[in-house]
């Protein structure tokens, strides 16, 4: 049975694998096709891309986009972030998009400069080469909190984001993000298809969640991802009907970050509760065709 991942990261966002090892992964797994989904970057997929084709692996070109759910409000406290998920199913991305992400990098390294002199100011002695050791192409978040353990300023991971990285901790600094609505245009406009991932992260259930979902139709979004690591049976089936409802495409991955999250291992997610055969992967792409086919009688 020919399986598939479409949702990985490589360590050119917060993973830790290299995105040639991660193919050779990939196809040691019995995976028939990936989707490399790093935040922000498709600068591991690129890496990857020729190395798939050279090995028969399918790659499916794909991107996590952090978004915010609603702009900012002056002085107000930020919602928590929003992932969405970009699919380019049968065409790449265009150059717009492209240079969309190019602007999200250059949003990451400022928040990153304020963000060392931050951490600065209240003592720790770091700077942005410590964080650069981990965070190859990007520089996030974890990987500073990777050095402040490193250095000794906390006992563990979650404890660098409680006192110092979280978005209501210490050192935290507001950087520009799309938000959940502009993130989903960006992606449409680009070619992409953009699902609602890990839907189980966000604050809304049940019928609130439904009118989240209805209300970003208009915005263009196409999927929400059923399956993930962090999903149980029950909230798949919520998932599936919710997509089932409002005409959604079901997409779905591990979220595998190799090291960086132990545990969620490449397409069979957490305890083996992810399987998704390529036939999901040819359902996503009839769903996505159906979706751009002119209605009848419409031009
Ligand atoms: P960044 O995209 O660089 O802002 O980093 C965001 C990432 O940091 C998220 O994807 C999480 O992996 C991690 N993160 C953010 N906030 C927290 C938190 N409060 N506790 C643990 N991890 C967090
Ligand atoms: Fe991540
Ligand atoms: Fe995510
Ligand atoms: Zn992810």
């Amino acid at each position: 049975m020919a399986l598939i991942d479409l949702h990985t990261h490589t360590d050119r966002s917060d993973g830790s694998t290299p995105p040639a090892e991660l193919v050779r992964q990939a196809i040691a797994a019995g995976l028939k096709a990936l989707a490399i989904s790093d935040h922000d970057t498709m600068a591991g997929h690129d890496v990857a891309a020729p190395v798939a084709a050279d090995c028969g692996l399918e790659l499916v070109c794909a991107v996590e986009l952090s978004t915010r759910p609603n702009e900012q409000r002056e002085g107000g406290k930020r919602e928590k972030s929003v992932h969405v998920l970009g699919y380019w199913l049968d065409s790449p991305p265009s150059e717009e998009f492209r240079l969309y992400l190019e602007t999200q990098q250059a949003s990451r390294r400022k928040r990153n400069l304020d963000l060392v002199a931050k951490l600065q100011q209240l003592g720790v002695a770091i700077t942005l080469e410590d964080a650069e050791v981990y965070g190859r192409n990007q520089v996030g978040r974890p990987h500073f909190a990777r050095v402040l353990l490193d250095k000794g300023y906390v006992t563990n991971i979650q404890q660098a984001f409680d006192v110092y990285l979280a978005d209501d901790a210490q050192a935290a600094v507001d950087r520009d993000e799309p938000t959940l609505k502009e993130g989903i245009q960006r992606i449409k406009a680009g070619g992409g298809l953009a699902s609602l991932a890990h839907p189980v992260r966000l604050p809304q259930r049940g019928a609130e969640l439904e009118r989240l979902v209805e209300n970003l139709l208009e915005d263009g979004l196409e999927g929400i991802e059923v399956f993930h690591s962090e999903h149980d049976p029950a909230d798949c089936d919520e998932f599936a009907a919710i997509a089932a409802r409002f005409g959604l495409i079901p997409t779905g991955g591990s979220d595998y970050h190799g090291d960086n999250k132990p545990g969620i291992l490449l397409g069979s997610g957490k305890d083996g509760n992810l399987s998704l055969e390529y036939r999901f992967l040819e359902e996503m792409r009839e769903m996505s065709a159906a979706k751009r086919q002119p209605r009848n009688g419409t031009k």
